[in-house]
């Protein structure tokens, strides 16, 4: 039975590694021969680019329009719009058209729940639903929390601005109280990290210093390698585009975390059903 587990990476920040990170987490888990798909939830039509689908406002099936489909008669067909990449997992791309959905959200009852209702058919039928965030704190991404059973928060090692952090957090806490019980913080990622250099390492630190105590921080960074921007460039994953790379390594090492998580909660899940 797969774990129909479904992963928000989300941060209302850009340039974070969300993209990168959904993209290369679901490559890592696929290598892992797990069953992926892919939710691009950004208008930008960033993860459909990285992985080589150049023009996303080009391509006729959407998240958009499977949501359309379900707002308009409450059901929909998502099952025959699954893209499978080269990759070895699956995709259900956006494109600008998202944003028009976001606002129609903001008039009809139930808008937390459409992504929810638009999964359903097909949750158990993944290990994994990964998806991946627009920047920002709005409908949508509170329409992925609502179906998410957890969140990946990539943060870049800057001065974080506090702030910042603590709305993503409350809006996380939210969501958990008001739609989604079991929403939890899988942990927080440390992006495009550069230990070599004081500040980076100072940065880090501080990290987990104000984060760690209350939720988890993956011990295992992702470090800034040109070569992982050049792979989304030529619409790869890293793994495809250089496999030896400690890059790679990285992503493979965030892939094993986090399918070890899921296996061991669907082993307490069934551990408390059997008692
Ligand atoms: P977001 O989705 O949060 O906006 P992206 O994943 O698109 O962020 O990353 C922003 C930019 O940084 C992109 O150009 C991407 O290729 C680059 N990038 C992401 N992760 C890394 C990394 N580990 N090393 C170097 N460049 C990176
Ligand atoms: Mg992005």
């Amino acid at each position: 039975m797969p774990y129909g587990k479904i992963i928000a990476i989300a941060n209302q920040k850009g340039g974070v590694g969300k993209t990168t990170t959904s993209v290369n987490l679901s490559a890592g888990l696929s290598l892992r021969k797990k069953k992926v798909l892919l939710i691009d939830f950004d208008p930008q039509g960033d993860s459909a680019k990285a992985l080589g689908y150049t023009e996303p406002n080009k391509m006729k099936d959407t998240i958009s329009n499977i949501m359309l489909e379900m707002i308009v008669s409450d059901e929909c067909d998502i099952e025959n719009r699954i893209i499978h990449t080269e990759e070895g997992f699956d995709l259900i791309p956006a494109n600008e058209k998202l944003s028009n959905i976001e606002k129609t959200l903001e008039n009809i009852e139930d808008k937390e729940t459409v992504l929810k209702d638009v999964l359903k058919p097909v949750k158990d039928k993944y290990d994994f639903i990964i998806i991946d965030c627009r920047p920002s704190l709005g409908m949508l991404t509170i329409n992925a929390f609502t179906c998410a059973d957890s969140v990946i928060i990539p943060t870049q090692p800057e001065y974080l601005s506090a702030t910042g952090t603590q709305q993503l957090l409350s809006r996380i806490q939210k969501t958990k109280n008001d739609q989604n019980p079991q929403l939890e913080v899988e942990g927080i990622l440390i992006t495009m990290t550069d230990e070599r250099t004081l500040l980076g390492k100072e940065i880090n630190r501080q990290i987990h210093e104000n984060y760690g105590k209350h939720f988890h921080v993956f011990t295992n960074k992702i470090p800034r390698r040109v070569s992982i921007a050049e792979s989304s460039a030529v619409g790869k994953s890293i793994f495809k585009y250089d496999s030896k790379s400690d890059g790679a390594n990285a992503y493979h090492v965030l892939a094993r975390e986090v399918d070890l998580n899921a296996k061991r909660e669907i082993k307490r899940h069934r551990d408390s059903i059997a008692r």
